[in-house]
């Protein structure tokens, strides 16, 4: 029995986010990261939002979901991110950094170090990081295949575009790729019904 578009894109991106939760690429966030990031929304999405990383809370990613949804009038969304393993500054993490530890947050995100609640400071992730955790990104949004990808500020916008070709500096609001269009809009703490007026012109 061969499995409907929607089975075949959820059993390939949960083979995707095996990868990603088994992934060790970025030696000196994961011992700090309880989870990584990973995406969530319809699996057959109209449009697929990409963030840097989940620094949002679930309101907040609901409420720009909404903005969306009624100023595009767009209602099968998805969102994901950049990266998957936030970094974190930590000055207990500082006093032992000449050992290696493979996990140091456990399942109730206390430090095994200070037996607390993690105190780690989030900090962006560097180009090493984006660069390393850029593959499942682009897989994710290979898979799902969405109409539109809209990329949320400049730097989550400069490294999706390199990766589907466009090497030069931004200049456009909305890029071809295949079938997909990919639009750039601002920072999602910017980002309000006026960027969704915008971004309008570009839909079909
Ligand atoms: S940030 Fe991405 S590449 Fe780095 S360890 Fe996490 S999942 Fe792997």
């Amino acid at each position: 029995m061969s499995l409907s578009s929607r089975e075949n894109n959820i059993r390939r991106i949960i083979n995707m986010e095996d990868r990603v939760c088994n992934c060790d690429r970025c030696k000196n966030v994961t011992p700090c990261v309880r989870k990584p990031s990973l995406g969530k929304g319809e699996l057959e999405p109209e449009l697929l939002l990409v963030f840097e990383s989940e620094s949002l809370s679930r309101e907040e990613v609901l409420k720009l979901r909404n903005i969306i949804k009624e100023g595009l009038n767009i209602d099968k969304i998805y969102h994901t991110y950049l990266v998957r393993c936030q970094p974190k500054v930590c000055t207990s993490r500082n006093n032992v950094n000449h050992y290696s530890f493979p996990r140091l947050i456990d399942n109730d995100s206390n430090c095994l170090l200070t037996g607390q609640s993690c105190s780690g400071i989030p900090v962006p992730s560097n180009n090493d990081e984006i660069i390393a955790c850029m593959p499942f990104l682009i897989e994710e949004i290979q898979i799902l295949n969405p109409k539109y990808v809209l990329l949320m500020g400049d730097r989550v916008s400069m490294f999706v575009l390199k990766s589907f070709g466009y090497y030069n500096h931004i200049t456009e609001s909305c890029y071809e790729y295949e079938n997909m269009k990919i639009m750039v809009t601002v920072d999602h703490n910017k980002f309000s019904d006026h960027e969704c007026q915008l971004l309008k012109m570009h839909l079909n």
